[in-house]
This record gives structure tokens, sequence and C-alpha cells, in this order.
């Protein structure tokens, strides 16, 4: 083991292997675990295939019968526990993060607290799962409706979040009664496997979260998405792979939830107040080094204001700390890795030959092969790759327009439909853009749109299914109706 681990203080919290049924695998077989910052091993992972997920799966339908049958008060109570642990361990579980991640340490801290406060929501939620009656056509019925959790869930979730994806997902299945395994990224394996050793420290019974950590993801995701025994399939990742799996998904009639890649347009009118939209532009590009699903991706300038926004966006980019994560004050960590460097390069040298003009960064920057400069773009088209790709790095492109019907014309042609922004002081116009953006969520005037209490989820190519808030625990439910008759 590396010695930046000897400096998590609960060692305990380190795993090397998954979690199936309440025991840690160990492996013969193992992957290694590197820090994009150093490119250091970390540590060697025992590495789970097909096997273990068929085991997985098994233990969590041995599970959920209990699961299901006890009072939505006491899965509330567990789920509480755990949030309180993540709360309690947030330093090492942070660090943890960063190590394995990147992002800067108060970004991984961020992320622990707001994995957490999915656990805390659905903790509240589970006891709120009602019914309906619903008036019943003749006199001696009654029509009663319950919602009952679908049974077993699958996951598999991205290296962007490593914990906020997989609580958000099992947080909401819990509550409903649904037991849950979920294969994490095989880059980000630790922080899932330090969720797991909290969930059992927190009393949540074997088999009801399950995690397998392995690098076959084809294998494993087949298991995941064909098994018999499992009732729904949550998946949030590229749109590419996300499409192989909803296929797979289909044989089985399985239900999925898919939270797939974004195209985010973030537009800024001229009555924008100018200060507060660079504020938000650099909170949504270039948060985790621009790595995000839902990150400004097309930048819209109107005209008139084109000229002092990107003055100010510059000066405000300059300021950016590019440093290891674990750097007291690091705002840009690496890239995962280096293809996704080579991607991100790629796509900011191609606008330039195309025509775009850089004002700033376009390089790899010198404190690691996996950083890259804060980037700023001008003259950026539609026709180019970098306006119809998800750039997943720290590059801003930026566009200009001239009214507001061909803005919206312009953010809408797209097949994605995650994330929109737009900064704007007219009310008139807030309510039509409202209406008008294509878009499963919209920040207005605020370029900072997750929190537990949100429908979290997209339309179009982006997928479907909303994560948090009260319609979160739909995905995880079945709707029965009940008729009793001769009353
Ligand atoms: P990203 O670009 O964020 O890495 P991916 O969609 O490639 O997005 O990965 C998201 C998750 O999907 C990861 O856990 C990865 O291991 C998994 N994954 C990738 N390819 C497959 C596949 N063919 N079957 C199942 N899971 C996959």
């Amino acid at each position: 083991m590396q010695q930046t681990m000897q400096q998590i203080s609960d060692q305990q919290l380190i795993k090397s292997g998954s979690f199936i049924n309440g025991n840690w695998l160990k492996a013969d077989k193992q992957f290694a675990v590197t820090n994009p910052a150093t490119g250091a091993v970390l540590m060697q992972v025992a590495d789970a295939g097909e096997a273990e997920a068929e085991q997985a799966v098994t233990a969590a339908a041995k599970a959920f019968t209990d699961w299901a049958g006890r009072p939505a008060s006491e899965r509330g109570q567990l789920l509480t526990k755990w949030h309180d642990l993540l709360v309690q361990h947030q330093d090492d579980l942070a660090r943890l993060m960063t190590l394995e991640q990147g992002k800067p340490i108060a970004e991984a801290s961020g992320e622990i607290a707001y994995g957490a406060s999915y656990l805390q929501w659905f903790a509240a939620e589970a006891v709120r799962l009602y019914g309906d009656t619903i008036p019943a056509p003749s006199a001696d019925s009654r029509i009663i409706v319950q919602r009952q959790p679908v049974g077993v869930v699958t996951a598999i979730t991205p290296w962007n979040f490593p914990n906020a994806m997989i609580a958000r997902k099992a947080a909401a299945a819990l509550a409903a009664g649904c037991t849950f395994v979920v294969k994490p990224a095989a880059e980000t394996p630790l922080s899932a496997l330090a969720l797991a050793e909290l969930a059992s420290r927190a009393g949540i019974p074997a088999g009801v979260f399950n995690v397998v950590a392995g690098t076959d993801a084809e294998q494993i995701g087949k298991v995941l998405t064909q098994h018999s025994r499992v009732a729904k399939f949550s998946f949030t990742g590229s749109t590419k792979v996300g499409k192989t799996l909803l296929a797979q998904c289909a044989d089985g009639v399985k239900r999925a939830t898919m939270e797939l890649g974004g195209n985010a347009p973030f537009i800024v009118f001229a009555d924008a107040d100018i200060d507060a939209a660079v504020d938000g532009l650099i909170a949504s590009k270039f948060r985790n080094a621009g790595q995000t699903c839902i990150c400004a991706n097309r930048i819209f300038l109107h005209k008139d204001i084109a000229r002092p926004f990107t003055e100010k966006l510059l000066a405000a980019v300059k300021q950016l700390k590019v440093a290891d994560g674990l750097t007291k004050d690091s705002q840009i960590g690496p890239l995962i890795n280096k293809q996704a460097l080579q991607k991100v390069d790629k796509l900011v040298q191609s606008a330039i030959a195309d025509g775009a003009t850089l004002l700033q960064g376009g390089k790899v920057a010198e404190c690691g092969e996996l950083f890259y400069l804060p980037t700023v773009l001008t003259d950026v088209t539609a026709q180019m790759a970098i306006a119809q790709q998800e750039i997943f790095g720290p590059v801003a492109a930026l566009q200009t327009f001239s009214d507001e019907h061909e803005v919206i014309k312009r953010a809408n042609d797209t097949d994605a439909g995650l994330a929109a922004y737009f900064y704007s002081r007219d009310v008139g116009r807030v309510f039509r853009l409202s209406s008008a953006l294509h878009y499963g969520m919209v920040g207005i005037n605020s370029g900072a749109i997750s929190n537990a209490a949100a429908p979290f989820g997209g339309v179009k190519q982006s997928g479907y299914g909303r994560e948090g808030s009260k319609y979160g625990l739909d995905d995880y439910t079945d709707i029965k109706y009940l008729c009793l008759g001769g009353l």
C-alpha cells in the first residue's frame, strides 16, 4: 500500500475487494487503483467478475424479503445511521476519493456531504411511501393503490462522483425496500468499498447493499442487466454504454433508469448580471476539472456583452489553481486518465484548426501529465466537434448569438437533454426560456443545481428517470392496484 494511504486515519475504511452478502472478497486476480495526480499505484483490489456478480445478485434476492418486510421507519433509521457515519468520516472519505479520483479535496469533501444528504433525504422519504384510495365505479367495491418495492436493484456508476452516484441510487432503493448491487467504475472502487464498510457498521443487513468491483465491466454488466432475479437496473455513465445496457435490459423487460451524457448550453443574455454569470460559469464549467455530465458545454454569449463577459471570465480562469487535489486550495485536479486528456486536447486542437481562437490554456499543465490547463476558446461554432461532443475537461468554448429565438433553437439543437443554464433578469424571458429549453433541468441565474431535494435527470438521449426529491422513489416502486369487491 502506498504511503499516502497511511494518512487515512481509519484504516478499516480501506478495503481491497468486493462486498458481497456481508463478506469481503479476496481473490488471486487483482487490479491496480492509481492516483491520477501522480500515476502512483495506490493499492491492488481483488478483481471480481461474472461469478461474483451472480453471487451478489443472489445474495440481494435472498435478503429482499426480510428487508422489504421491515417497517419503513426501521429502514429509515438504518439509512440515518449510515448518513451519520459518512458525516463522521467525511475527512477520510474525502481524502480517499481525492487519491483515487483526483478532484480537489474541498470538492471531495463536498461530495461526501452531498452523497450523505441523499441518505438523509431518503431516510425521511421511506416513511412517506403513501398509497391511494380511488372512488370506485360501484357501491360494493373499493379501489386501493399501494406502492411496493420492485425487488433487486442493480446499478453501474461512473468514476466522476465515486460516492454520490452510488449513494443517491442506493438511498432511494433501500428506502423503498429494495436490495442493491452496484458495480463502481474500476478507476474508483475504494470510495464505493468504504461506503460498504460504513453500511455494514450502520447495521444494514448482509445482502442488502453489495459492491462488485472488477475490471470486466461487460461481463458484470451482463449479469446486472440480465439475471432473472434483477428487477431494475440503474445506470449513470456515457450515452454509448447506456444504450448497450438498455438493449440488454430489454430481453428480460427490466425496468431501467438511465442518467446519460449531456451537452449543456449556458446562455448569457445582455440583461444578465455579468459578474454572477461569470461566477456561475466557473462553478458549472470547472468543477471536477469539467468532468461532470451537467457541466456547461456550449456557452452562448449575447454579442452586446460578449466582450466584457469574456474579459471577466479570463481574469477568473487565470486565478484557478491547478494542483494535486490534496494540495490546499487546489481548484483544478488531474483528468482521470491519459485517454481522457487526449480526448480533451484533441477537441481543443481541432477547434483551433477549424477557426476558434485560443485565449488561455490549451495545453497540459506543468504539475503533471494528466493536468490540463483551464482553457478559454472564442469564435466557436456549432459545426465544431467541441460544440457537439461532451468536452469533459476544463475548457470553456464560447459562441455568440444575437436574439432569443435564435439561441433557443441553437441550445435545443442536440440529442442531449440533461441540464441547461441561462442568465437573465427579464422576468418574461425567464418564463419563456424555462418552457422552451428542452432539458430535464434548467439553472436560471444559477450554475449549481444539484441537491437531494431536487429531481435530477434528463430528457431525449440523456435518459430517463429521476434521482432525489419526492419523485426519486417512483423508479424503485411498483404500483399495485387492489380491487375489493362484494362489500
Ligand atoms: P465514462 O465515460 O464516464 O467512463 P462509461 O459509460 O464508459 O462512462 O462508464 C460508466 C460505467 O459503465 C463504468 O462503471 C464502466 O466500468 C461501465 N461500463 C463501461 N462499459 C460497459 C459495458 N460494456 N457494460 C457494462 N458496464 C460498462
